[in-house]
């Protein structure tokens, strides 16, 4: 038995280092360095997977002429919004990490997962729940499958062990942090442990060729060690993302070695799981009877799917000397650089008003196009003038005022105009290359039923609707 020995490690990133440092070389962190005990192993506990790898690993050098590029085809879930982030199933020997906040139903989504999928036999690693509560929450799911089975274990040694037994072709781990390793002395959740951890079912998937999700947990705080510093060893990263007092949740790729990391999955918290919500620009707009200012609809993407969301704005006179400023769902910044645009460009004062900004749904979108929308919403709400409910906005706005051209108009436009809008107001730089082509009115070459209006300008746009 050799001495014990320790190292630091960032628990931010998981940077390691000989001693303790204030600021993390490798991310910037402060004071984010905490002793872990670590014990080298000595070399006779040669660190498989499982036990049963053991001396059966030929790796030799192969010519590449002689490796077999048939792919194996991926497993297809019930679940369309998973399969498509994941880039169109899941890839057989992938690991990928599922980082979420702690009780927004990231377990309930891959419980439902693997419950739906019955062909094949599926391991649920719990070692967060008791198997009654989790027989208890697929009950609520109405969901039931021989071929899956459960166990609530934490260390990874007896899960192998179990694995061995089984043979499953899809592994489920819930959650990364709770599972320890002998090999490592260091408690649960630590970041050596997570990190070892996660590399014994990386070893795993790839000599069985089985996949295996990991989910993980995360603050906003960044409070909990784990999830980051396993980015760059899984195949792919899925942030499970929504906020608790909203039934909507995100499922959005940072990382896919296997597709594209600009998709995307909706869902729908129900009482009896997660729905897929195939069609979200539906549920996102409210449908009014009578028009209210401060709203104005959006034409935004995300990923490679068009979606209509409503923008909210309220803006009243402020009562406190310190005007309040507050966004759900839109960048902070973003909107006060929007303001400042206005009150230069259009000598508007909201130096003197409370501000208030939400996007319907408790969705968060990145995508710049939103902008126009967030503006005119604001305008609305200042002049306490509706905007037509058929009307909708999809152009980025520039310090200047100017409106700046959005990709992929067209699927845009279309969007717009599959879900019943009449008018929707673009940048018209979108328009001055020869394919999209303007007539003499401003209006483009777009055939449809909706009136495609382009502007370069917030000024032509306020002039318009007020
Ligand atoms: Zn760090």
């Amino acid at each position: 038995m050799s001495k014990v020995k320790t190292a630091f490690f960032c628990q931010n990133c998981g940077y390691e280092s000989v001693k303790w440092v204030g600021q993390c070389p490798s991310c910037g962190q402060w004071n984010s360095f905490v002793e872990e005990i670590i014990q080298k192993e000595s070399p006779k506990d040669k660190k498989e997977w499982t036990d049963a790898a053991e001396g059966k690993r030929k790796n030799k050098t192969v010519s590449l002429s002689e490796i077999s590029s048939t792919e194996q085809p991926r497993i297809l879930t019930s679940d369309p919004e998973l399969n498509r982030v994941l880039g169109g199933g899941i890839v057989p020997g992938s690991i990928v990490l599922v980082a979420g906040e702690p009780g927004i139903g990231k377990s309930t989504l891959f419980l439902q997962n693997g419950l739906w999928l019955k062909d094949l036999p599926v391991l649920y690693v719990s070692g967060e729940e008791s198997e009654q509560q989790i027989k208890m929450r697929a009950d609520r799911l109405g969901l039931s499958n021989d071929n899956f089975f459960l166990l609530t274990e934490t260390s990874t040694q007896v899960i192998f062990q179990e694995i061995k037994k089984l043979k499953p072709r899809l592994v489920i781990v819930d959650s990364v942090q709770t599972l320890h390793t002998p090999f490592i002395e260091s408690s649960a959740g630590s970041v050596s442990q997570i990190r070892e951890c996660a590399g014994e079912f990386q070893r795993f998937a790839k000599e069985t060729n089985t996949p295996v999700f990991l989910i993980g947990h995360i603050t906003k705080e960044g409070g909990i060690a784990g999830p980051k510093i396993l980015e760059h060893m899984v195949d792919a990263v899925l942030q499970f993302e929504g906020d608790r007092h909203y039934a909507y949740r995100i499922l959005r790729t940072l990382k896919n070695r296997f597709g594209s990391t600009a998709e995307l999955g909706i869902y729908e918290m129900t009482d009896s799981g997660m729905r897929a919500v195939t069609n979200p620009s539906e549920i996102l707009i409210t449908q009014k009877e009578d028009q209210l200012s401060g709203i104005a609809i959006a034409a935004t993407l995300e990923g490679m799917r068009p979606l209509l969301i409503e923008v909210q704005a309220l803006v009243t006179q402020s009562v406190y000397g310190t005007p309040q400023r507050t966004v759900s769902g839109f960048d902070l910044r973003r909107m006060q650089l929007l303001l400042a645009v206005l009150e230069k460009r259009g000598g508007f004062h909201f130096g003197v008003k409370d501000v208030f900004l939400n996007l319907a749904g408790g969705l968060k979108i990145e995508d710049p196009s939103i902008d126009l929308a967030v503006l005119c919403a604001l305008l609305s709400s200042y002049e306490d003038v509706a905007i037509s409910q058929h009307t909708c906005f999809a152009g980025e706005v520039g310090l200047s005022g100017e409106i700046r051209a959005v990709n992929r108009i067209d699927q845009r436009i279309a969007e717009a105009e599959k879900l019943g809008f009449e008018k929707i107001i673009v940048s018209k730089y979108n328009y001055t290359n020869r394919k999209n082509t303007r007539d003499k009115n401003g209006t483009t070459g777009y055939k449809g039923n909706i009136e495609v209006i382009t502007m370069g300008r917030v000024e032509e746009v306020y002039q318009h609707l007020f």
